[in-house]
């Protein structure tokens, strides 16, 4: 059935939230903003878990963090505590998506070069990735030691995520690094173009990274994030979750929602992020499929709307 982008209250949302077994939430636009908690979520979140029986997952795109910042915010904001096999990060996923595609560690081509920050190469130093270039603060390698200088023989994938120190010399390596060898992978935790800041400003965000490699190496890198389905397999190769029995939450229309519905998920777009009803609006009217798979189920100013539907 064609969705309608419909309000979600009164019975309506009594009996999609009884309908479903599993909750997962976008972090950033739904839970808080910020440093700061959207007012009302971490009762909402408190009520489905404890009181409805939900299990809830975090899935974000925002591969700065590890999965531990991720249960330490939640617990900072005053959410419920969580666990980190809830939270399907960016850098955890991608870091999952190496260990399994790469040679085991020792193999030729067995290391990922890194376009990235310390917490992506704290989850693949967890996952067992060896890599190089990420870093806490890297000095970048000079542009005549990018251009020219001896490659590491072990690298047989570029991983691109949010990386502060982005740099020509960077992007010089992970073209070497590509041209080398077609079989070296390429792998972005993300596509988000721009991270929205308070007062209608906006950072660039991951996905101009990957952009510049990817028109640097006239290929395009297989995506981790939303709305890439691999981060919703993550989900399920860990909970066993049903797809129909599932609700995703989120503020952005081509990540959050575009992940749900093409992955089969309940859809429930909230208004304290980015996406706007009248993009919706937009979609709606549109004949384009594209567009019509950007259209949620649902939508609700707040998650705190959903209180009323979750009395103890
Ligand atoms: N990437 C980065 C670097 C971010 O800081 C954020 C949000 O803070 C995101 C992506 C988007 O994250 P989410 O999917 O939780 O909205
Ligand atoms: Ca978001």
């Amino acid at each position: 059935m064609a969705k309608r982008c419909e309000r979600l209250e009164g019975s309506r949302a009594r009996s999609v939230l009884s309908g479903a077994e599993a909750v997962l939430f976008d972090c950033d636009g739904v839970l808080w903003r910020g440093e700061a908690a959207v007012p009302g979520a971490a009762e909402a979140v408190r009520r489905l878990e404890a009181g409805a029986g939900k299990r809830l997952c975090y899935v974000t795109n925002n591969s700065s963090r590890t999965r531990g910042d991720y249960t330490e915010k939640l617990r900072r904001l005053g959410f419920p505590p969580a666990q980190e096999r809830q939270v399907f990060s960016s850098a955890y996923c991608a870091a999952r998506y190496l260990r399994a595609a790469l040679p085991p560690g020792g193999a030729a081509a067995s290391a990922a070069y890194v376009l990235g920050g310390p917490a992506l190469s704290a989850e693949l130093q967890a996952a067992g990735v060896a890599h190089v270039g990420a870093g806490p603060a890297p000095a970048p390698p000079t542009l005549d030691h990018a251009q020219s200088g001896p490659l590491d023989p072990a690298v047989g994938a570029v991983l691109v995520g949010y990386d502060p120190h982005f740099s020509y010399a960077k992007l010089c390596l992970s073209l070497r690094y590509l041209m080398r060898d077609p079989g070296c992978l390429l792998v972005a935790t993300n596509r988000d173009h721009r991270l929205p800041l308070e007062g209608g400003r906006a950072v660039p965000g991951t996905g101009c990274l990957v952009k510049a490699v990817e028109t640097a190496a006239e290929r395009e890198a297989f995506v981790i994030g939303k709305p890439s389905r691999y981060i919703f397999d993550c989900v399920v190769s860990e909970f066993n979750i049903d797809p129909a029995r599932t609700i995703m939450v989120g503020d952005r229309l081509d990540t959050d929602i575009l992940m749900g519905n093409t992955c089969g998920l309940t859809t429930l777009l909230t208004l304290t992020g980015v996406s706007t009803l009248e993009e919706v609006q937009g979609h709606l009217e549109s004949s384009c499929p594209e567009r019509r798979s950007l259209v949620p189920d649902y939508y609700v100013d707040s998650i705190a709307d959903l209180l009323p539907a979750l009395q103890d």
